[in-house]
Protein backbone atom coordinates (compact mmCIF):
# COMPACT_ATOMS: atom_id res chain seq x y z
CA UNK A 1 0.00 0.00 0.00
CA UNK A 2 2.82 2.47 0.66
CA UNK A 3 5.09 2.08 -2.13
CA UNK A 4 2.52 3.07 -4.44
CA UNK A 5 1.86 6.98 -2.11
CA UNK A 6 5.83 7.24 -1.71
CA UNK A 7 5.96 7.07 -5.87
CA UNK A 8 2.83 9.44 -6.18
CA UNK A 9 4.86 11.74 -3.25
CA UNK A 10 8.07 11.41 -5.89
CA UNK A 11 6.65 13.91 -8.51
CA UNK A 12 5.16 15.81 -5.57
CA UNK A 13 7.19 20.14 -5.23
CA UNK A 14 5.63 19.92 -2.20
CA UNK A 15 6.88 16.69 -0.73
CA UNK A 16 10.45 17.73 -2.16
CA UNK A 17 10.30 20.59 -0.18
CA UNK A 18 9.37 18.89 2.75
CA UNK A 19 11.52 15.70 2.93
CA UNK A 20 14.96 18.06 1.35
CA UNK A 21 14.34 20.27 4.30
CA UNK A 22 13.91 18.18 7.10
CA UNK A 23 16.47 17.15 10.09
CA UNK A 24 17.69 14.01 9.78
CA UNK A 25 17.07 13.56 5.58
CA UNK A 26 20.40 14.15 5.32
CA UNK A 27 21.44 10.70 7.34
CA UNK A 28 19.51 8.61 5.36
CA UNK A 29 20.02 10.08 1.86
CA UNK A 30 23.73 8.74 2.50
CA UNK A 31 22.70 5.57 2.35
CA UNK A 32 21.60 5.52 -1.10
CA UNK A 33 23.74 8.26 -2.57
CA UNK A 34 27.43 7.89 -2.64
CA UNK A 35 28.15 12.05 -2.62
CA UNK A 36 27.03 15.12 -3.71
CA UNK A 37 30.10 15.60 -6.03
CA UNK A 38 32.89 14.11 -8.26
CA UNK A 39 35.42 14.87 -5.89
CA UNK A 40 33.31 13.09 -3.11
CA UNK A 41 32.67 9.79 -5.59
CA UNK A 42 36.31 9.50 -6.52
CA UNK A 43 37.39 7.44 -3.19
CA UNK A 44 34.23 5.48 -3.25
CA UNK A 45 34.49 4.23 -6.76
CA UNK A 46 38.22 3.33 -6.00
CA UNK A 47 37.35 1.44 -3.18
CA UNK A 48 34.97 -0.56 -4.79
CA UNK A 49 37.36 -1.38 -8.01
CA UNK A 50 39.79 -2.34 -4.89
CA UNK A 51 37.00 -4.84 -3.67
CA UNK A 52 36.68 -6.27 -7.41
CA UNK A 53 33.72 -4.61 -7.98
CA UNK A 54 32.61 -2.75 -11.33
CA UNK A 55 30.65 0.69 -11.20
CA UNK A 56 27.90 1.81 -13.00
CA UNK A 57 27.57 5.34 -12.43
CA UNK A 58 24.41 7.66 -11.51
CA UNK A 59 24.67 11.39 -11.58
CA UNK A 60 21.34 11.80 -10.15
CA UNK A 61 18.73 14.07 -12.05
CA UNK A 62 15.32 13.62 -13.94
CA UNK A 63 12.50 16.15 -14.48
CA UNK A 64 14.14 18.92 -15.70
CA UNK A 65 12.45 22.02 -16.98
CA UNK A 66 14.58 23.98 -18.90
CA UNK A 67 16.90 23.45 -21.91
CA UNK A 68 19.80 25.31 -19.76
CA UNK A 69 19.85 21.92 -16.83
CA UNK A 70 20.28 18.89 -19.60
CA UNK A 71 22.81 21.17 -21.18
CA UNK A 72 24.18 21.47 -17.91
CA UNK A 73 23.49 17.50 -16.96
CA UNK A 74 25.99 16.32 -20.11
CA UNK A 75 28.27 18.76 -18.85
CA UNK A 76 28.36 16.66 -15.35
CA UNK A 77 28.11 13.63 -17.18
CA UNK A 78 31.49 15.00 -19.36
CA UNK A 79 33.10 15.77 -16.12
CA UNK A 80 32.93 12.62 -14.32
CA UNK A 81 34.40 10.46 -17.46
CA UNK A 82 37.40 13.37 -17.20
CA UNK A 83 38.21 12.05 -13.61
CA UNK A 84 37.23 8.33 -14.42
CA UNK A 85 40.09 8.91 -17.42
CA UNK A 86 42.48 9.22 -14.33
CA UNK A 87 41.02 6.20 -12.49
CA UNK A 88 41.90 4.03 -16.05
CA UNK A 89 39.21 1.30 -14.69
CA UNK A 90 38.03 1.51 -18.55
CA UNK A 91 34.45 -0.52 -18.98
CA UNK A 92 34.67 -1.62 -15.14
CA UNK A 93 33.13 1.64 -14.50
CA UNK A 94 30.54 2.60 -17.11
CA UNK A 95 27.52 5.35 -16.67
CA UNK A 96 23.54 4.93 -16.01
CA UNK A 97 21.71 7.84 -17.56
CA UNK A 98 18.31 8.63 -17.75
CA UNK A 99 17.33 10.72 -20.72
CA UNK A 100 14.42 12.77 -18.80
CA UNK A 101 17.82 14.38 -17.00
CA UNK A 102 19.16 15.30 -21.06
CA UNK A 103 15.94 17.22 -21.99
CA UNK A 104 13.87 13.97 -23.07
CA UNK A 105 10.44 15.90 -21.92
CA UNK A 106 11.23 19.20 -22.67
CA UNK A 107 9.47 20.82 -26.43
CA UNK A 108 11.45 18.74 -28.93
CA UNK A 109 13.22 16.74 -25.90
CA UNK A 110 13.83 13.57 -28.36
CA UNK A 111 16.34 15.58 -30.49
CA UNK A 112 17.59 17.65 -27.55
CA UNK A 113 18.15 14.16 -25.50
CA UNK A 114 19.93 12.75 -28.48
CA UNK A 115 22.15 15.40 -29.21
CA UNK A 116 22.96 15.85 -25.18
CA UNK A 117 23.82 11.95 -25.04
CA UNK A 118 25.75 11.71 -28.23
CA UNK A 119 28.79 13.21 -26.65
CA UNK A 120 28.39 11.90 -23.26
CA UNK A 121 28.74 8.35 -25.36
CA UNK A 122 31.42 9.23 -26.90
CA UNK A 123 33.62 10.74 -24.23
CA UNK A 124 32.86 7.28 -22.57
CA UNK A 125 34.10 5.02 -25.74
CA UNK A 126 37.46 7.60 -25.91
CA UNK A 127 38.14 5.78 -22.65
CA UNK A 128 37.53 2.51 -22.91
CA UNK A 129 33.90 2.58 -21.15
CA UNK A 130 30.34 2.79 -22.33
CA UNK A 131 26.45 4.21 -21.40
CA UNK A 132 23.51 2.49 -20.16
CA UNK A 133 20.55 4.16 -20.77
CA UNK A 134 18.26 3.61 -17.93
CA UNK A 135 14.39 2.74 -18.29
CA UNK A 136 12.38 5.13 -16.72
CA UNK A 137 8.18 5.24 -16.95
CA UNK A 138 6.55 3.82 -19.74
CA UNK A 139 5.61 7.02 -21.29
CA UNK A 140 9.44 7.93 -22.33
CA UNK A 141 9.98 4.31 -23.65
CA UNK A 142 9.42 4.49 -27.28
CA UNK A 143 11.88 7.83 -27.23
CA UNK A 144 14.42 6.20 -24.79
CA UNK A 145 14.52 2.30 -27.20
CA UNK A 146 15.30 4.80 -30.78
CA UNK A 147 18.11 7.02 -29.33
CA UNK A 148 19.38 3.38 -28.54
CA UNK A 149 18.95 1.79 -31.90
CA UNK A 150 20.54 5.31 -33.31
CA UNK A 151 23.67 5.24 -30.62
CA UNK A 152 24.09 1.68 -31.66
CA UNK A 153 24.99 2.43 -35.08
CA UNK A 154 28.41 4.46 -34.07
CA UNK A 155 28.73 2.85 -30.27
CA UNK A 156 26.82 -0.84 -30.52
CA UNK A 157 28.23 -1.10 -26.70
CA UNK A 158 25.42 1.07 -25.63
CA UNK A 159 23.31 -0.55 -22.94
CA UNK A 160 19.69 -0.08 -22.15
CA UNK A 161 17.11 -1.14 -19.96
CA UNK A 162 14.21 -3.31 -19.96
CA UNK A 163 11.12 -3.63 -16.67
CA UNK A 164 9.88 -6.79 -16.07
CA UNK A 165 6.38 -5.40 -14.43
CA UNK A 166 5.80 -3.91 -18.21
CA UNK A 167 3.48 -6.38 -20.61
CA UNK A 168 5.33 -4.96 -23.63
CA UNK A 169 8.99 -5.82 -22.34
CA UNK A 170 9.08 -9.75 -23.19
CA UNK A 171 8.55 -8.32 -26.69
CA UNK A 172 11.13 -6.03 -26.19
CA UNK A 173 13.47 -8.58 -24.98
CA UNK A 174 13.23 -10.49 -28.19
CA UNK A 175 14.01 -7.78 -30.04
CA UNK A 176 17.49 -6.88 -27.95
CA UNK A 177 18.75 -10.39 -27.07
CA UNK A 178 20.67 -9.93 -30.73
CA UNK A 179 24.44 -10.34 -30.87
CA UNK A 180 26.78 -7.36 -29.43
CA UNK A 181 23.74 -6.07 -27.31
CA UNK A 182 24.09 -4.99 -23.65
CA UNK A 183 21.06 -5.19 -21.53
CA UNK A 184 19.70 -4.73 -18.37
CA UNK A 185 16.97 -6.13 -16.70
CA UNK A 186 14.79 -4.75 -13.61
CA UNK A 187 11.96 -5.79 -11.68
CA UNK A 188 10.34 -1.74 -12.25
CA UNK A 189 10.45 1.15 -10.00
CA UNK A 190 7.70 3.93 -11.39
CA UNK A 191 4.34 3.82 -10.42
CA UNK A 192 2.60 2.43 -13.69
CA UNK A 193 -1.35 2.12 -14.46
CA UNK A 194 -2.79 -1.66 -14.85
CA UNK A 195 -3.22 -1.45 -18.65
CA UNK A 196 0.78 -1.13 -19.13
CA UNK A 197 2.16 -3.17 -16.45
CA UNK A 198 1.57 -6.25 -14.08
CA UNK A 199 0.75 -5.01 -10.50
CA UNK A 200 1.05 -8.57 -8.41
CA UNK A 201 4.35 -8.69 -6.84
CA UNK A 202 4.60 -12.74 -7.74
CA UNK A 203 3.38 -11.80 -11.21
CA UNK A 204 5.95 -9.66 -11.87
CA UNK A 205 8.78 -12.39 -10.55
CA UNK A 206 7.21 -14.72 -12.95
CA UNK A 207 7.57 -12.16 -15.94
CA UNK A 208 11.14 -11.42 -14.67
CA UNK A 209 12.17 -14.63 -15.12
CA UNK A 210 10.68 -15.12 -18.79
CA UNK A 211 12.30 -12.10 -19.67
CA UNK A 212 15.28 -13.03 -17.67
CA UNK A 213 15.69 -16.26 -20.34
CA UNK A 214 14.69 -14.80 -23.42
CA UNK A 215 17.97 -12.76 -22.33
CA UNK A 216 19.93 -15.91 -21.81
CA UNK A 217 19.26 -17.94 -24.42
CA UNK A 218 19.76 -15.27 -26.96
CA UNK A 219 23.00 -13.69 -28.19
CA UNK A 220 23.57 -10.46 -25.89
CA UNK A 221 25.04 -9.80 -23.24
CA UNK A 222 22.67 -9.71 -19.92
CA UNK A 223 22.68 -7.41 -16.94
CA UNK A 224 20.90 -9.10 -13.82
CA UNK A 225 19.67 -6.10 -11.75
CA UNK A 226 17.82 -7.00 -8.60
CA UNK A 227 18.54 -7.52 -5.14
CA UNK A 228 16.15 -10.57 -5.15
CA UNK A 229 17.89 -14.00 -3.61
CA UNK A 230 15.18 -15.80 -5.66
CA UNK A 231 16.23 -14.24 -8.93
CA UNK A 232 19.83 -14.08 -8.23
CA UNK A 233 20.00 -17.97 -8.22
CA UNK A 234 17.61 -18.40 -10.78
CA UNK A 235 20.38 -15.89 -12.71
CA UNK A 236 22.44 -17.99 -12.38
CA UNK A 237 20.92 -21.38 -13.09
CA UNK A 238 19.76 -19.75 -16.31
CA UNK A 239 23.35 -18.71 -17.11
CA UNK A 240 24.48 -22.42 -16.52
CA UNK A 241 21.29 -24.13 -19.04
CA UNK A 242 22.44 -21.57 -21.77
CA UNK A 243 26.24 -22.43 -21.19
CA UNK A 244 27.35 -19.32 -20.60
CA UNK A 245 30.81 -18.81 -18.81
CA UNK A 246 30.99 -16.25 -16.24
CA UNK A 247 32.06 -13.34 -18.08
CA UNK A 248 29.28 -13.69 -20.36
CA UNK A 249 26.81 -12.20 -18.18
CA UNK A 250 26.94 -9.99 -14.65
CA UNK A 251 25.05 -8.82 -11.71
CA UNK A 252 24.29 -5.11 -10.87
CA UNK A 253 23.24 -4.01 -7.30
CA UNK A 254 22.32 -0.59 -5.92
CA UNK A 255 24.83 1.40 -3.62
CA UNK A 256 23.52 0.57 -0.41
CA UNK A 257 21.76 -2.30 -0.41
CA UNK A 258 22.57 -5.49 0.09
CA UNK A 259 26.72 -4.59 0.21
CA UNK A 260 27.27 -8.30 1.48
CA UNK A 261 25.98 -9.80 -1.13
CA UNK A 262 27.97 -7.98 -3.93
CA UNK A 263 31.38 -8.84 -2.52
CA UNK A 264 29.80 -12.90 -1.71
CA UNK A 265 29.17 -12.78 -5.53
CA UNK A 266 32.51 -10.93 -6.71
CA UNK A 267 34.29 -13.59 -4.87
CA UNK A 268 32.62 -16.32 -6.25
CA UNK A 269 34.20 -15.25 -9.54
CA UNK A 270 30.72 -13.43 -10.66
CA UNK A 271 31.18 -9.98 -12.54
CA UNK A 272 29.17 -7.33 -10.20
CA UNK A 273 28.75 -3.87 -10.87
CA UNK A 274 27.39 -1.78 -8.07
CA UNK A 275 24.72 1.29 -9.39
CA UNK A 276 26.28 4.24 -7.53
CA UNK A 277 24.23 7.11 -7.76
CA UNK A 278 25.68 10.73 -6.82
CA UNK A 279 24.88 14.20 -7.07
CA UNK A 280 22.69 17.29 -5.21
CA UNK A 281 19.29 16.05 -7.58
CA UNK A 282 18.73 13.04 -5.58
CA UNK A 283 15.24 13.48 -4.40
CA UNK A 284 13.69 11.30 -7.14
CA UNK A 285 15.69 8.67 -6.69
CA UNK A 286 16.05 8.50 -2.76
CA UNK A 287 11.91 8.15 -3.11
CA UNK A 288 12.31 5.28 -5.52
CA UNK A 289 14.40 3.43 -2.54
CA UNK A 290 11.99 4.16 0.05
CA UNK A 291 9.31 2.65 -2.41
CA UNK A 292 11.07 -0.26 -2.66
CA UNK A 293 11.16 -1.13 1.07
CA UNK A 294 8.52 0.73 3.22
CA UNK A 295 11.03 -0.65 6.65
CA UNK A 296 13.18 2.10 5.14
CA UNK A 297 10.48 4.83 5.60
CA UNK A 298 10.45 3.78 9.09
CA UNK A 299 13.98 4.10 9.40
CA UNK A 300 13.50 7.49 7.90
CA UNK A 301 10.44 8.56 9.70
CA UNK A 302 12.24 7.56 12.80
CA UNK A 303 15.52 10.02 11.85
CA UNK A 304 13.19 13.06 10.98
CA UNK A 305 11.47 12.66 14.76
CA UNK A 306 14.57 11.76 17.03
CA UNK A 307 16.62 14.86 15.82
P1 LIG B 1 12.72 -6.62 -4.43
O1 LIG B 1 11.79 -7.76 -4.29
O2 LIG B 1 12.15 -5.25 -4.44
O3 LIG B 1 13.83 -6.67 -3.33
C1 LIG B 1 14.48 -7.87 -2.94
C2 LIG B 1 15.23 -7.59 -1.64
O4 LIG B 1 16.26 -6.62 -1.87
C3 LIG B 1 14.35 -6.95 -0.56
O5 LIG B 1 13.68 -7.93 0.21
C4 LIG B 1 15.37 -6.18 0.25
O6 LIG B 1 16.10 -7.03 1.10
C5 LIG B 1 16.32 -5.69 -0.81
N1 LIG B 1 15.93 -4.35 -1.32
C6 LIG B 1 15.37 -4.06 -2.51
N2 LIG B 1 15.18 -2.73 -2.63
C7 LIG B 1 15.60 -2.19 -1.49
C8 LIG B 1 15.67 -0.85 -0.99
N3 LIG B 1 15.27 0.18 -1.73
N4 LIG B 1 16.17 -0.64 0.24
C9 LIG B 1 16.60 -1.68 1.02
N5 LIG B 1 16.57 -2.97 0.61
C10 LIG B 1 16.07 -3.22 -0.63
N6 LIG B 1 14.19 0.50 -12.18
C11 LIG B 1 13.72 1.14 -13.28
O7 LIG B 1 12.50 1.29 -13.41
N7 LIG B 1 14.57 1.60 -14.25
C12 LIG B 1 15.91 1.41 -14.20
O8 LIG B 1 16.63 1.85 -15.11
C13 LIG B 1 16.45 0.74 -13.05
N8 LIG B 1 17.77 0.52 -12.94
C14 LIG B 1 18.22 -0.28 -11.91
C15 LIG B 1 19.57 -0.62 -11.86
C16 LIG B 1 20.01 -1.54 -10.92
C17 LIG B 1 21.45 -1.95 -10.91
C18 LIG B 1 19.09 -2.08 -9.97
C19 LIG B 1 19.54 -3.09 -8.96
C20 LIG B 1 17.78 -1.67 -9.96
C21 LIG B 1 17.33 -0.77 -10.91
N9 LIG B 1 16.00 -0.37 -10.95
C22 LIG B 1 15.53 0.30 -12.04
C23 LIG B 1 15.11 -0.61 -9.79
C24 LIG B 1 14.31 -1.90 -9.95
O9 LIG B 1 13.31 -1.72 -10.93
C25 LIG B 1 13.64 -2.30 -8.63
O10 LIG B 1 12.77 -1.29 -8.21
C26 LIG B 1 14.62 -2.57 -7.50
O11 LIG B 1 15.76 -3.22 -7.96
C27 LIG B 1 13.97 -3.45 -6.42
O12 LIG B 1 13.66 -4.70 -6.95
P2 LIG B 1 14.51 -6.03 -6.63
O13 LIG B 1 14.69 -6.77 -7.89
O14 LIG B 1 15.75 -5.68 -5.92
O15 LIG B 1 13.54 -6.91 -5.75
Amino acid sequence: MLGPLILAASRSDKMRRFVSAAPGTKQVVARFIAGETVDQVVPIIRDLADKGLELTLDVVGEDITTVEQSYAARDAYLELIARLKELELGERAEMSVKLSMFGQSLEGGHELALANVRPVVEAAAAIGTTVTLDAEDHTTLDSMFAIHEELRKDFPQTGCVIQAYLYRTEDDARRLAAAGSRVRIVKGAYKEPAEVAIQDKAEIDKAYVRILKILMDGEGYPMIGSHDPRLISIGQELARRAGRKLDEYEFQMLYGIRGEEHLRLAAEGHRMRVYTAYGTDWYGYFMRRLAEKPANLLFFARSILTK
